[in-house]
């Protein structure tokens, strides 16, 4: 459930990445993976951040969990910016902040234990002996589904949607407050998808955690998020309650997302919106409003003037300079 406190606040958030080259190797362009995003996640929401593959949308949650340094802006985590913390502090911040990635079994060693894997991060922070922190691996398994001899298992031994309740039992063994979930579902298959998504609700009612739920795909949010923020090339476009977006969806890229998603009963049918060609490159992004060589209702003032992000309706913002219309 939304509640109205912010955890985290995204301050016009800058990361750009340098492209060398040249005979003596110098900085020749930048990659504008994201470029000025700001909003706010309250605690005990889930906000889904969707959009296409290089969207900026993973370079966002990793800058918020401090696993990337910003090229400009701030992140707050309850009022305080993550990027001056030092000693204790960091380290408070560094539990209290985990992700789950879309592949679990890349960041598990083949070679431990999935027990000892769970149990790394206890250990790094120096918390608890080794029974206790071996106690608190157990819990952590036992909230998402697995018995305490799993443990002994190698990450070979367990089916794609175990490895990925082991990737969230590895956060959650912290007892974190803010998890990003970085396309948890992506790569599992829908009915494994439904079942790691109803343990990941389940989790944050009984723990009241907070989630930043990153993902490619509108229709894997819809049954997660609170709100949801989609982002085109390095900016968030729309950001709004699940319901208004699902329901009347005020910005063009959002309309087009939403028309790819096929209804449940086939005798229903959304108009599908194809956009034209391919995302733009971050590298040299399109002047004016980023989305005016494929959006379907460009006019000449979107290739020079830049829509800010602006609320149209009690907290529903849209970037675009004719949403009005969709009103
Ligand atoms: Fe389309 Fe123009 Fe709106 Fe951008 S500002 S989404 S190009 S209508």
């Amino acid at each position: 459930m939304m509640t109205a406190k912010p955890l985290i606040e995204v301050q016009d958030l800058v990361k750009y990445y340098p492209v060398q080259g040249g005979i003596i190797p110098h900085t020749v362009a930048e990659v504008q993976a994201v470029d000025g995003v700001s909003f706010t996640v309250y605690e005990g929401e889930t906000l889904g951040l969707v959009g296409e593959s290089g969207c900026g949308k993973t370079t966002v949650g990793r800058t918020m969990l401090r696993l990337e340094t910003p090229t400009g802006g701030e992140v707050r985590f309850e009022g305080a910016n993550i990027f001056d913390l030092k000693g204790p502090a960091l380290k408070a911040l560094r539990r209290e902040m985990q992700i789950v990635f879309q592949d679990p079994f890349a960041s598990l060693d083949p070679r431990l234990p999935i027990g000892e894997s769970i149990g790394e991060g206890l250990a790094i922070h120096g918390m608890g002996n080794g029974r206790e922190r071996y106690e608190r691996v157990i819990e952590a398994l036992s909230r998402v589904g697995l018995e305490r001899y799993h443990a002994t298992r190698y990450p070979h031994e367990f089916s794609g949607g175990q490895r990925q309740r082991i990737g969230i039992a590895r956060a959650l063994v912290m007892n974190p407050r803010f998890i990003v979930l970085d396309e948890p579902v992506s790569a599992l298959d829908v009915s494994i998808q439904a079942e790691v998504l109803n343990i990941l609700k389940d989790l944050q009612r009984n723990m009241g955690l907070t989630y930043l739920f990153v993902a490619h795909n509108l229709a894997v949010v819809e049954h997660i998020s609170d709100r949801v923020a989609v982002m085109y090339l390095g900016k968030i476009v729309e950001v709004t309650t699940r319901a208004a977006l699902f329901r009347k969806p005020l910005h063009p890229y959002t309309q087009a997302l939403l028309s790819a998603i096929p209804m449940p009963d086939p005798t229903l049918k959304r108009d599908r919106v194809i956009l034209k060609g391919d995302v733009p490159s971050p590298l040299n992004p399109p002047k004016g409003c980023r989305f005016h060589p494929r959006c379907p209702i460009a006019e000449e003032r979107c290739s020079v003037e830049e829509p800010a992000l602006r609320e149209l309706e009690s907290g529903h913002q849209v970037a675009c300079h004719f949403a009005e219309r969709f009103l």
